[in-house]
């Protein structure tokens, strides 16, 4: 199949300096006892504050990607309170998360605005980590499917079929965050491979094939494997698991054990 798995946290505001610090040492003094054959890739997302000293104990290019929240999606000027990917990637960081829920919700960033932080997110080449996903009145009036299709097209509106190659998805049901109730293992597939052909039609199938999809929604240790056994499922966006070590190196190990 060949997409490698990819385990992302989501710290979300949570974490003063040194907590992050001494969980990533954490995390990382776990990862180094593995064989990094054996590892997913994996994303470490902290508040904006604690990127610059979560970025000096990291090894850039080993075990630990350093991801961000949030960004402008301009590179500079008259924008008070923002922050831009060519400042963030001076503190090594390549990935970002876009179109949070949390984000669409509380900070009203609508798919246009989306949509150019993807742009700009390849321009820069930095990873944009999408997310999508339906809240539990659009599951219970069975417009998920139509919803996801139109915040999958709408994120790529405009893109080239080589830059639909560099995106991440992450499919969040909204219902499912930070709530402990996980979507069916099978039915998050089923979306999955919904949000591939969307991706399909928008590009072509062996560029569809070839873009990683995660799944977030109160992933745990416990849920990782069968979730992983999945076929289009290829990896996750972990919020509450990942702001402790063992639960989040759980998740990490977990993820290449039923790979299919
Ligand atoms: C998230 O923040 O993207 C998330 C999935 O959170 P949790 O794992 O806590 O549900």
């Amino acid at each position: 199949m060949g997409r490698k798995p990819i385990i992302a946290g989501n710290w979300k505001l949570n974490k003063l300096t040194g907590e992050a610090v001494a969980i990533v040492e954490d995390i990382k003094a776990k990862l180094d006892t593995i064989d990094s054959a054996n590892l997913p890739e994996v994303v470490v997302c902290p508040v904006f504050t604690a990127l610059q000293s979560v970025s000096n104990i990291l090894e850039h290019g080993k075990n630990i990607r350093l991801g961000a929240q949030n960004f402008y999606y301009k590179d500079s000027g008259a924008f008070t309170g923002e922050v831009s990917l060519p400042m963030l990637k001076d503190l090594c960081v390549t990935d970002v998360i876009i179109g949070h829920s949390e984000r669409r919700e509380y900070f009203s960033e609508s798919d246009e605005m989306v949509n150019l932080k993807v742009k700009a997110a390849l321009a820069n080449d930095v990873t944009p980590i999408i997310c999508v996903g339906e809240s539990l009145e659009q599951r219970e009036q069975g417009i998920t499917d139509n919803h996801i299709t139109s915040q999958v097209k709408k994120a790529l509106d405009g893109l080239s079929a080589a830059e639909v190659c560099k995106v991440v998805f992450a499919y969040e049901p909204i219902w499912a965050i930070g709530t402990g109730k996980t979507c069916d293992a099978v039915e998050a597939n089923r979306v999955i491979k919904m949000i591939r052909s969307v991706i399909a039609d928008v590009s072509n199938s062996g560029i569809a094939s070839s873009v990683r999809i995660l799944y977030g929604g109160s992933v745990k240790p416990s849920t990782i494997e069968e979730q992983m056994a999945q076929s289009d499922i290829d990896g996750a966006l972990v919020g509450g698991a990942s702001l402790v070590a063992e639960s989040f190196v759980g998740i990490i190990t977990g993820s290449m054990k039923s790979r299919v």
